[in-house]
C-alpha cells in the first residue's frame, strides 16, 4: 500500500484548525497519532498527524512538505488518539493542542530520542546471512563476526561502546542483509500480591465488588459512595486484583492530587509487588516521559496518575478507578479545561470496560446520575473498625465565643481528648497569620493593588501576601493614609491559630500543615510519618488535612469556621462546604473509639447545615438537589461559560458584549445567554475578569452550533485585546 501523499497536522497553537503538508517520499509509514518535524513560518515545529488524506484542502502547489517523523510509530494509539479527538471537541479546544497537553513535557519537544521508538531492540547476526565477502570492509568484518558470536543479540549501546563510531559500518551491514535489528519483548510484570496483605474482605465490602466484577468486560460506572473509613480502597484493591488476572491487563486509578496522598502508592506496591506508574506533574520530566511510554507500551500494569494520566495511552486497559471523584481538582482549570472523571467515564464505553467512581460525599452530577440509573450506585454505610460514624455537633460561636477563636465548647473537648492520649485535628481553610490588616485609626485596608482582595500577614516572614497572585511587600510600620501605628489583624489564619494554641495548649506539641509548609518537597511525607508516630498531639491544617488520610488515634476535628463556605455567592458552594467537612470529620474516629466533630459557627440553624448534621450527606445532597431543580441549576441545565480577562476593562466588555450577540444570534433560542457577568473577585493579578454563560435545559442544544459560534469568536478582532477561553461544565463562578 503506497502512503497518501498529504497530512492534516495539528500544532501546539491556539488555533481551532490544522494545517496540510505533503509528505515526502523518502518517509514510508505514517501513522495518525505519530509527530512529526514541520516547518512551519520561519520555525520549525513538531505536529501531530492527524491524518492522512488525498486531496489537500488548499492548492498542492502551495503545501510546505514534513521534514521527518520523530516516531517510527503512532505516539498515540487509536484509542487514545480518538479518546483526546472526542475530548477536544467535547470541551472545545484546538485538537493540536489538546494532544500536545496530553503529551508529557519531554515529548513536545523536537528531540529525536532513542527512548521513544516503539520497541528497544539488539542488534543480531542473521540466521540465513547471504554470503557476502567483507574483504574489503575489514572493520565491519570484525563487528560482524563479534556479532556472530553473540548469539542472543547485542544491545545498541553495548555495541557503540565497543566500537565507537561504529553506526555507518552496522548501517552497511544492515543493508547487506547481514545484521537485523531483533525486538526484546519484555514480558509484563506478574504481580506478587504476598498473602499477608490481603485482608479478608467484610461482607458489605465483597458484595460491593462482586458487583463490580459482574461488569468486568462491560461498560458500567459504578458510583461507590462509602462512608470515610469503610475500606474503598480495599474494595480498589481486589477488584484491581481480579482485573489483573487477565493476560496483560492494565489499570488506570486516577486521584485528585498525588502529593496529598503518598499512602496510596505505597499501600498499591506493598500489596501488588509490581512496579506502580505514577504519573503526576511533580515528577521529573525525564521520569514521566520514561513512564509514560512503558505505560503505552503495556510494560507497566497499575497507573496512579492525578487527572493528566487520563489521556495515557493504555493499550490494555482493563479498569478505571476514581478515587475521591467529588474533587475540585480532578477538573483541569486552564489551558486545556476538562474533568478527569467525565473523560474516564467516556474511555470506559469507548473500550466498555467499567469505571469505578468512589467517594464518602459523592458530587452531585454523580449523585444526580445515579438516580437516573445511568450509574450504578453501591454503598458502604459502615466503616471497618468503628461501628460509629463521628459525631457532629455544632459550636453556636453566638452563645459560646469566649475571646479567642477556640469556643469554649471546643476547648473544654480538647482537653477530654488529649488528656486520654489522643490526637485532635483543628480545621481552617486559610493559612497565613491574620487575613486581614486593618488600620485602627482610619480604616485603611491593606489590599493586593493587582487583585480585588486583601492581603494576607504571614508572621514567619513579616510580610503580606496575596494567595491570588502571590505578590508580596513587607508589612508597612505605619498606616500608609494616615501614618498612624496603630495596624491591626483582623480575622486568623493557620499561623495564628498555632499562636493561640501555644498559649492555651502549652503541654501538647502542635504541627501545623498547610501548603506553606509542605511546599518544600518531601516535607508532607515527613510531617504525616511525625502524625503517625504520634510526635505531634495537635494538628492544624487546610483542606490538606481533609484529603484521605488515614490517622489512627485522631478522636476529635474542630472545624473553627464553616461559615466562610456557607456564605458565598457560588451555588455550588454549600456542596463543597458539606463535603469538605464531612471529609474532615472522617479523619476523627478511624479506630475503635467513636470520633467526635465540633463545628464552630454562627448560623447553626442553617437548613441544609442541619440536614447534614442528623441525617447525614445523603439526606443533605437530595435536599440540595431539589432546590437545584427548582432553580434550573447544573446537573438539572448544562452550562458553557465563556471567560475573558483583560487589563482593560473596557476592552474586555465589548469584547464579551460580541461575544454574546454572537451566541444570541447562532444558538437555538432556547439557549439562555447571560451576562457579562463580573466574579466576585473582578480584577485578579491586575487582569479584569469577566464572563458570558450559556445555559441550556438540554446538552444537545450546544452541539449543533457551538462550534459556529467559536469560529465566529475566534475571528473577532476584539480577541486581540483579551485572553478569552471556552469552559465545558464550569465548576467555578470564574
Ligand atoms: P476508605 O478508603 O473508605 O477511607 P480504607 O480502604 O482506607 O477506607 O480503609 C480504612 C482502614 O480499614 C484501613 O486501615 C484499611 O486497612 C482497613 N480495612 C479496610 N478493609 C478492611 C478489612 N476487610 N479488614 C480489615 N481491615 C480493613
Ligand atoms: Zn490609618
Ligand atoms: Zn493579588
Amino acid at each position: 500500500m503506497t502512503l497518501k501523499k498529504f497530512a492534516q497536522v495539528g500544532i501546539d497553537s491556539p488555533l481551532r484548525r490544522l494545517f496540510d503538508y505533503r509528505v515526502p517520499d523518502t518517509i514510508t509509514e505514517l501513522q495518525p497519532g505519530s509527530r512529526v518535524i514541520i516547518p512551519f513560518g520561519k520555525h520549525t515545529l513538531v505536529g501531530i498527524v492527524i491524518k492522512l488524506i488525498d486531496t489537500p484542502s488548499i492548492d498542492a502547489n502551495r503545501l510546505k512538505t514534513i521534514q521527518a517523523t520523530l516516531d517510527d510509530y503512532a505516539i498515540f494509539d487509536t484509542e487514545s488518539f480518538s479518546l483526546i479527538r472526542w475530548a477536544a471537541h467535547y470541551y472545545q479546544f484546538p485538537l493540536g493542542s489538546a494532544l500536545f497537553s496530553a503529551l508529557p513535557p519531554a515529548l513536545r519537544k523536537a528531540k529525536q530520542d532513542e527512548d521513544s521508538s516503539s520497541t528497544e531492540f539488539r542488534w543480531q547476526a542473521t540466521t540465513n546471512t547471504p554470503n557476502k565477502t567483507l574483504a574489503r570492509a575489514p572493520k565491519q568484518a570484525i563487528i560482524y563476526a563479534w556479532l556472530q558470536q553473540h548469539t542472543h543479540g547485542v544491545a545498541p549501546k553495548q555495541l557503540r561502546d565497543q566500537f565507537p563510531g561504529c553506526s555507518t559500518m552496522i548501517k552497511a551491514l544492515e543493508q547487506r542483509g547481514m545484521i537485523e535489528q531483533i525486538e526484546i519483548i519484555q514480558p509484563p510484570d506478574e504481580p506478587q500480591t504476598l498473602a499477608e496483605n490481603f485482608l479478608q474482605l467484610t461482607e458489605d465490602q465483597s458484595s460491593v465488588s462482586d458487583s463490580i466484577l459482574a461488569t468486568l468486560d462491560t461498560f458500567a460506572v459504578h458510583l461507590l459512595e462509602g462512608v470515610t473509613g469503610s475500606g474503598k480502597t480495599e474494595v480498589y484493591f481486589s477488584l484491581i486484583t481480579e482485573a489483573l488476572k487477565s493476560a496483560k491487563a492494565q489499570i488506570l486509578i486516577l486521584v485528585p492530587e498525588i502529593g496529598l496522598t503518598p499512602q496510596l502508592y505505597s499501600r498499591l506496591e506493598a500489596h501488588f509487588g509490581m512496579t506502580i506508574g505514577l504519573l503526576h506533574s511533580n515528577i521529573t520530566e525525564k521520569q514521566r516521559k520514561q513512564t509514560w511510554l512503558n505505560i503505552s507500551k503495556g510494560k507497566i500494569r497499575i497507573i496512579l496518575g492525578t487527572r493528566l494520566a487520563v489521556f495515557t495511552p493504555i493499550p490494555y486497559l482493563k479498569l478505571i478507578v476514581v478515587d475521591e471523584e467529588h474533587d475540585t481538582s480532578l477538573k483541569q482549570q486552564e489551558g486545556f479545561v476538562y474533568h478527569a472523571r467525565d473523560v474516564a467515564i467516556y474511555r470506559a464505553k469507548q473500550l466498555s470496560i467499567p469505571v469505578v467512581l468512589g467517594s464518602a460525599t459523592p458530587s452531585f452530577e454523580s449523585i444526580h446520575n445515579a438516580k437516573l440509573e445511568k450509574f450504578q450506585h453501591l454503598h458502604l454505610n459502615k466503616r471497618v473498625h468503628s461501628e460509629l460514624l463521628p459525631k457532629i455537633q455544632f459550636a453556636d460561636m453566638r452563645t459560646e465565643y469566649a475571646g479567642s477563636i477556640l469556643s469554649s465548647l471546643l476547648c473544654k473537648a480538647m482537653h477530654t481528648h488529649l488528656e486520654a492520649g489522643k490526637q485532635v485535628i483543628l480545621f481552617l481553610n486559610r493559612r497565613g497569620y491574620a487575613p486581614a490588616l486593618l488600620c485602627h485609626d482610619c480604616g485603611w485596608v491593606a489590599k493586593c493593588v493587582r487583585c480585588d482582595a486583601n492581603m494576607t500577614y504571614h508572621s514567619k516572614t513579616d510580610k503580606l501576601i496575596c494567595h491570588h497572585c502571590d505578590s508580596s511587600k513587607y508589612k508597612p510600620e505605619q498606616c500608609p493614609k494616615c501614618a498612624s501605628n496603630n495596624l491591626i489583624m483582623v480575622g486568623h489564619g493557620t499561623q495564628r491559630i498555632e499562636e493561640v494554641l501555644s498559649q492555651q495548649f502549652p503541654d501538647y506539641s502542635t504541627i501545623r500543615l498547610d501548603r506553606d509548609i509542605t511546599r518544600r518537597k518531601g516535607s508532607l511525607e515527613k510531617i504525616l510519618d511525625e502524625i503517625h508516630q504520634l510526635k505531634h498531639k495537635i494538628i492544624i491544617g487546610t483542606q490538606i488535612l481533609s484529603k484521605g488520610h488515614d490517622f489512627p488515634d485522631v478522636s476529635l476535628v474542630g472545624v473553627l469556621d464553616i461559615d466562610y463556605g456557607i456564605h458565598s455567592s457560588d451555588f455550588r458552594a454549600m456542596e463543597r462546604c458539606a463535603q469538605l467537612l464531612i471529609q474532615v470529620a472522617g479523619r476523627s474516629g478511624r479506630r475503635s473509639t467513636q470520633g467526635e466533630v465540633l463545628v464552630q459557627t454562627h448560623t447553626p440553624d442553617h437548613p441544609l447545615l442541619q440536614t447534614l448534621l442528623h441525617s447525614g450527606y445523603p439526606a443533605f445532597a437530595t435536599q440540595a438537589l431539589q432546590a437545584r431543580e427548582n432553580w434550573k441549576l447544573p446537573p438539572f441545565s448544562h452550562h458553557i461559560a465563556i471567560r475573558a480577562r483583560s487589563q482593560n476593562s473596557t476592552d474586555l466588555f465589548v469584547f464579551l458584549e460580541r461575544v454574546a450577540d454572537i451566541a444570541r444570534q447562532l444558538l437555538p433560542a432556547e439557549v439562555s445567554v447571560q451576562g457579562p457577568i463580573v466574579p466576585s473577585m473582578e480584577k485578579k493579578a491586575g487582569q479584569f475578569r469577566a464572563f458570558i454563560l450559556l445555559v441550556a435545559n438540554q446538552r444537545g442544544l450546544f452541539s449543533q452550533s457551538i462550534d459556529a459560534c467559536l469560529n465566529h469568536i475566534e475571528i473577532l478582532p476584539e480577541t486581540r485585546k483579551v485572553r478569552w477561553s471556552i469552559d465545558v461544565d464550569p465548576i467555578d463562578n470564574f
